[in-house]
């Protein structure tokens, strides 16, 4: 069920059901010569398209995320960490007023792990100084990091992964848009390493925008296999949200 495509009628009756909801986040930037620039939010909609048809409710994808740091590169769009912060304040005090208390975001984008998670305190320190009694419960899951993903990721590239324009997530963004693949040779075939600072450093220093990853290695097949262990990897977080 996607909250986009739902009438007022209908999410009030799922209410009566659930107080679930997951929210799809990303990130609008580059991914080297061959990834989609929207990669960071079409890898978790992609699951969370599995999860829809589980009847869990799913909210419109926060496609914008933080990624200053990819600015030097064209089509990047960023939010600062404190515009991120107000937004997903703003979405789930939206959703509270409604009567949502479980929140699962699902994430598809490093940079918005800490400032999702600074959100969140933020939303319960404003409960705690309120003595607001609540039963809001959040939580945040970077697919690519569930346990199932983890062990797919070691068996297929292992280190070829690298940090960003990562196989894995270019595989998931294939078998969602098996038209969109895209065959450019990288040189060298497998990206440097090394730590994140601003936009123009970072383009210095990852001259085509991918870290330590090897994108050469997706494929379809291997997305399908993303898709699988990424559903499976969120619904168990699913079910302990909201059995809690
Ligand atoms: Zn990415």
């Amino acid at each position: 069920m996607k909250l986009q495509q739902s009438t007022w009628p209908e999410v009030e009756a799922y209410l009566k059901e659930s107080k679930g909801i997951v929210i799809p986040i990303g990130s609008t930037e580059q991914h080297g010569p061959t990834g989609l620039i929207g990669t960071d939010a079409i890898c978790p909609e992609t699951i969370a398209q599995g999860l829809s048809e589980q009847g869990i409710l799913i909210g419109p994808t926060l496609s914008i995320g933080m990624a200053q740091h990819h600015l030097g590169f064209p089509g990047t769009i960023t939010l600062r960490p404190s515009t991120l912060m107000s937004v997903i304040k703003d979405v789930i005090m939206s959703l509270k007023g409604h009567g949502f208390r479980q929140f699962l975001f699902l994430n598809g984008h490093g940079g918005n792990t800490q400032t999702t998670q600074a959100a969140f305190s933020e939303v319960f320190a404003e409960h705690s100084l309120d003595r607001e009694a609540s039963n809001l419960a959040m939580r945040l899951l970077n697919w690519f990091q569930g346990p199932r993903v983890r062990s797919l990721i070691d068996e297929l590239y292992a280190s070829a992964d690298g940090n960003h324009a990562t196989p894995s997530e270019i595989a998931l963004t294939w078998y969602a848009y098996p038209d969109q693949i895209r065959d450019v040779p990288l040189t060298p075939e497998q990206a440097p390493s090394g730590e994140i600072r601003d936009a123009s450093d970072y383009r210095r220093r990852f001259p085509d925008g991918r870290i330590g990853s090897k994108p050469q290695l997706a494929s379809v097949d291997h997305g399908r296999q993303f898709y699988e262990a990424g559903l499976a990897d969120a619904l168990e977080v699913w079910r302990s949200l909201t059995d809690s």
